[in-house]
């Protein structure tokens, strides 16, 4: 299959994702069981998986963003802003390893959607730490991450917006300092799909 074929197929594949959403819309509107806020909810989530298959796919057709004039892709955020944004808080963190304030500045900026962003939490954003079991090289707690991760876009404000807390598993690694090279490929692996 040649590389114009395979675009063209994505292209009518984003075509039809667009119709069925649009479809979807339509009959949620006119859903007379579902209340406004159920409606405007239902309809966010429905733009949400069409914005996520427009981004993944770099495909589909773009808007002009009426703050930064790029011409972006996704409709409930504008991936650039998000990208701006995410580098402009680049110095109001830092693990206080290189390495690893390198490799998350990196995830960051080939981030494609506002609730799957890699960030560094500093430990005094956990609370309710509890021990949980052994792992294979490893402890395991549970936590509650205060105002947990990010997760859309505000365009109002131009900022990212978190979940609120969120109940997370944390895993103590021992010599984090040391950390070498290989360790750190590993996390840039796991992140790399992380980031799909
Ligand atoms: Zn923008």
């Amino acid at each position: 299959m040649t590389k114009v074929a395979r675009i063209s197929d994505v292209q009518a594949a984003l075509n039809s994702r667009f119709i069925v959403t649009q479809h979807l819309v339509i009959q949620v509107l006119a859903d007379k069981s579902l209340i406004d806020d159920e409606k405007t909810y239902a309809i966010r989530e429905l733009n949400k998986t069409y914005d996520k298959i427009k981004i993944m796919n770099n495909q589909g057709t773009r808007r002009i963003c009426e703050n930064c004039n790029q011409k972006c892709l996704a409709t409930l955020y504008c991936e650039y802003c998000v990208l701006n944004y995410l580098k402009a808080s680049f110095s109001n963190w830092t693990s206080g390893n290189y390495n690893i304030d390198n490799l998350i500045q990196r995830c960051q900026m080939e981030t494609l959607r506002p609730n799957v962003i890699v960030e560094w939490i500093p430990y005094n954003n956990f609370q309710d730490i509890c021990y949980l079991t052994k792992g294979g090289f490893s402890e395991i707690y549970t936590a509650v991450w205060i105002n947990g991760g990010y997760e859309e876009w505000d365009s109002e404000k131009q900022k990212l917006k978190r979940f609120g807390n969120q109940k997370v598993i944390l895993k103590e690694l021992e010599n984090v300092e040391n950390a070498n090279r290989s360790w750190l490929e590993e996390v840039c692996t796991y992140l790399e799909a992380f980031n799909v």
